[in-house]
């Protein structure tokens, strides 16, 4: 690990804030912070937390010297200087006179000395950093580090390998007590550069923001130069047995799995991110997987992300459904086991405590990878993420002697302390959250806008069509996390690729928008077999492929799902020239009556969506202009031609496939959404 501290970036920097009203100490301090943030190596996900003793003015206008500490809800990579908020450093000093300090009167304590009443919680490890007299102090969890500091003799590797340099601090939760204790044992070692907390991560200081930073570095570094001088560990070839092709199902299988097991008890939609190379890949491809995850966390900030071990499952069978019945009793033993834990967790505290739900929040399946568990795709990738560096820093304390993490005791004291929950947020699921949809013709005006309305509803979004670099534009339009997928919905080998991918990328699906279509032109009698043909491929066959792989999916979930079909009103009101299209879309109109009637037992539901008039590909400026001229009518009049003399929009196609995925006891139906129009109305 190299420094990446940049003299003219630290400039610019302080520069940059300067202007903005920011001192030098805080700019810095800032810069450096981000620094450490840009290394999962040493962060992840809001872990880790940095300080800087300064001045700063208060309402009296009198300069007051104030601890700047990382406030709870930032992260270091992204942090900004209010992320540092200031708390009054005398007051802070004064409580380490005091015998004891409960969290609640901590809590209060910190908050009261804010110059800013506004600001966010100050970090549960102020108190360390304001006991502590060094001007610069930097925080992380460095996996080199942990991988010696849960040995079993990890005092005295720590003494091997830093002498001096370092004081070490057994373990003790965060607050009060350990402040005390690291102050303590800070102050008995005037010369040390930083302390090693066993179990829980490493702190290294200095009079400038470089000196601190670049301390942190070489520390890490050292522990990096002791764990290559031992021999690497090797994968067994005999377990990396993934049969090819199976992973998309074992996925399916096990999102299925979770929500059978989650009932209505617990929330019974996950979305997954699965990571099947580099340490993940490497640990379930070892024969003492199983041994190793019940081992505990690498530091017991993660608990609240990933609990204290994973789900351990099999590599998946070629009988596919032998291996769901055994992860499935895996699953509820975890649950049983998780359960244990929380009554014997809750019957040594001394304060009620409620259970989180007992599901896995990181799965290993055996020779395949690790497998994060959330209620979102970016909740999945944070538990990915973590089990990932906690692959690493295993692997490497097993290459130095034996991962020994905190036991289960501090564990749980950790994942149910009050002020670790609340770092996840609580806010309310929006109506599709945890959902999976996927939107067929995503690039056009109705399929990118039907994915755009089902991820402001929270859905996870995959976004196919023929076009990549159109679907790709849609997809990052809605974010970082939606997938875009080349695909031809003709051709039934594409489609089940494209659904293989979605399901590799978020763990299973529940919706489809059977959207992709296009209208030849020309009339009945006039029309080549090519052109009708083509019609029919594109607009009813490509339908059938893509529900075809759809329910698939769903019948490995079993979870029910939602086929949305963009029918269109040719369906049941034809228009000359269009009678390919129209015929095909009727046929289509019976294929999702057909779904309707067959998978209704399944709980999967079939509904359509007649649009008409909607500007998109299929009806152009131009064509709208021609059209009007035509009728001798305006463009505008033309578009509003119906009982609500309105323009209807993709947007508004868009609501009412949201709409039908909603409807709970719905199925079989069509939704008209042309503005009004008695000939296409049914029955
Ligand atoms: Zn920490």
């Amino acid at each position: 690990m190299r420094s990446l501290w940049s003299p003219d970036d630290a400039r610019a920097e302080v520069a940059r804030h300067g202007a903005m009203g920011v001192g030098e100490d805080l700019a810095l301090r800032t810069y450096s912070a981000r620094l450490l943030g840009a290394d999962p190596a040493l962060v992840l996900h809001g872990g880790g937390n940095t300080s800087v003793k300064t001045e700063a003015r208060d309402v009296f206008g009198d300069d007051v010297e104030v601890l700047c500490v990382k406030g709870s809800g930032w992260d270091l990579a992204t942090i900004e200087p209010r992320g540092h908020p200031a708390v009054r450093l005398a007051p802070l000093l004064r409580l380490r006179s005091l015998e004891s300090l409960s969290d609640e009167a901590m809590v209060n304590a910190l908050r009261q000395n804010l110059l800013d009443t506004s600001s966010p919680n100050p970090s549960v490890e102020t108190l360390l950093h304001a006991f502590i007299g060094a001007k610069f102090i930097d925080h992380t969890h460095a996996v080199a580090v942990l991988a010696l500091a849960n040995q079993p003799n990890a005092a005295a590797l720590i003494g091997e390998i830093y002498g001096e340099r370092v004081a070490c601090v057994p373990y003790v939760m965060p607050g009060f007590d350990l402040a005390k204790l690291a102050a303590r044992l800070y102050d008995e070692r005037p010369g040390a550069l930083g302390l090693v907390l066993l179990n829980h991560g490493i702190f290294s200081f200095g009079q400038s923001a470089r000196e601190s930073y670049e301390r942190m570095i070489s520390l890490v570094s050292a522990a990096e130069a002791f764990i290559e001088k031992r021999p690497k560990l090797v994968a067994s070839k005999a377990a990396d047995c993934a049969p090819a092709g199976r992973t998309a199902e074992a996925l399916a299988a096990l999102r299925g799995a979770l929500s059978q097991a989650a009932g209505d008890r617990w929330p019974s939609r996950w979305v997954l991110d699965l990571r099947d190379h580099g340490p993940a890949r490497l640990l379930a491809a070892h024969p003492r997987l199983t041994e190793w995850s019940a081992r505990g966390v690498a530091t017991p900030d993660h608990v609240i992300r990933t609990k204290r071990r994973p789900l351990v499952l099999a590599a998946p069978e070629a009988d596919l459904e032998a291996w769901t019945d055994t992860a499935r009793v895996a699953l509820d033993a975890f649950m049983a086991d998780y359960q244990a834990y929380f009554d014997a967790g809750a019957a040594r505290s001394t304060q009620p405590k409620t259970p989180l739900d007992p599901l896995p929040r990181v799965a290993a399946i055996a020779g395949l990878g690790l497998i994060g568990i959330g209620k979102s795709a970016a909740d999945a990738a944070v538990a990915a993420d973590i089990a990932q560096s906690w692959a690493e820093t295993l692997l490497a304390a097993e290459r130095i002697g034996e991962f020994r993490p905190l036991g289960e005791a501090d564990t749980f004291d950790m994942e149910y302390w009050s002020l670790e929950q609340a770092k996840i947020g609580k806010a309310l699921d929006r109506p599709l959250a945890r959902h999976v949809v996927v939107v067929t013709g995503g690039g056009g005006a109705i399929g990118a806008a039907c994915a755009q309305a089902f991820a402001a509803e929270g859905a996870e979004v995959c976004v196919f069509d023929i076009d990549g670099e159109a679907a790709r534009r849609t997809a990052e339009a809605i974010g970082p996390r939606a997938l875009a997928v080349v695909c031809d919905v003709t051709d039934p080998v594409q489609v089940e690729a494209a659904f293989d991918a979605a399901v590799r990328r978020f763990g299973g699906l529940d919706i489809v928008v059977s959207n992709a279509g296009a209208a030849q032109r020309g009339m009945i009698a006039e029309l080549t077999p090519e052109t009708l043909r083509a019609s029919f491929e594109l607009n009813f066959f490509a339908h059938q492929a893509v529900a075809q792989a759809a329910v698939r999916i769903m019948r490995l979930q079993a979870m029910g799902g939602v086929l949305l079909f963009n029918v269109s009103k040719q369906a049941v009101n034809p228009g000359p020239d269009f009678g390919a299209y129209g015929a095909a879309k009727a046929g289509l109109l019976a294929l999702v009556r057909q779904y309707a009637l067959e998978l209704g037992g399944e709980g999967i539901r079939a509904n359509a969506v007649n649009p008409d008039r909607i500007r998109s590909g299929l009806l152009t400026s131009e064509m709208v202009v021609s059209r009007a001229k035509a009728r001798n009518v305006t463009p505008r009049a033309y578009m509003s031609g119906n009982l609500l003399s309105r323009e209807v929009t993709a947007d508004d196609v868009a609501q009412a496939f949201v709409f039908a995925a909603l409807l709970r006891s719905t199925t079989g139906a069509v939704i008209p959404v042309d503005g009004g129009n008695v000939a296409a109305m049914l029955r």
